[in-house]
């Protein structure tokens, strides 16, 4: 997919079917590597976004990811899709526009991510525990969403990529395949509370 720069988009969503970047490709990973930009409401349509929104979710629903943000598919602006089970269990999911983590706890949890934008690598991440995101919603309402555990994590994990970075410059080591450590994270965090 090319992006020109220019300021006006004109994105051609596909549906569900979104390519991903993968940073295999070195022009992908440098856009990847890029601070994203501000996303701004009045250069974009509601009818735009509500299929934007619906194209990234299917694309990460696709792709077996709980997280995507705009850069991982192309797009140079502030904008990620979340999806993460709730208290209940039950899936709920996220379109945020211009996130900002505004308060975070000193709680760390160490737990094994990986990256649709880093196939086949996964490796143990330190994140804040709890967290406040403001940001905006599809309508350009100011939203606020306290987070904890794996959603905070989701959270952190797409800011990073808005911000240019990626999870491997912050793994403590890199796996070729998925260790089943989450319960030895769980179990390392209480230890920290004794
Ligand atoms: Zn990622």
């Amino acid at each position: 997919m090319n992006y020109d720069g220019c300021a006006h988009w004109a994105y051609p969503v596909s549906n569900g079917m979104e390519e991903i970047l993968k940073i295999e490709d070195k022009n992908n990973e440098k856009f990847l590597r890029q601070k994203t930009v501000k996303f701004e409401f009045k250069e974009h349509s509601l009818k735009e976004l509500k299929a934007l929104v619906k194209s990234m979710r299917e694309t990460m629903k696709r792709a077996d990811g709980v997280g995507l943000s705009a850069n991982q598919i192309g797009l140079p602006f502030r904008m990620f899709v979340a999806q993460v089970a709730d208290a209940n269990g039950k899936p709920k999911f996220y379109a945020i526009f211009n996130p900002e983590i505004t308060k975070i706890t000193t709680e760390m949890e160490i737990l094994e991510e990986g990256c649709l934008s880093v196939p086949e690598v996964w490796g143990p991440v330190e994140r804040h525990y709890r967290l406040t995101l403001a940001g905006e919603d599809i309508n350009g309402k100011k939203i606020k969403i306290k987070a904890w555990g794996l959603l905070a994590r989701v959270f952190q994990h797409e800011m990073d990529h808005l911000n240019g970075g990626l999870f491997i410059d912050k793994a403590h080591e890199l796996r070729k395949k998925p260790a089943s450590d989450r319960l030895v994270a769980r179990e390392e965090r209480l230890k920290d509370k004794n």
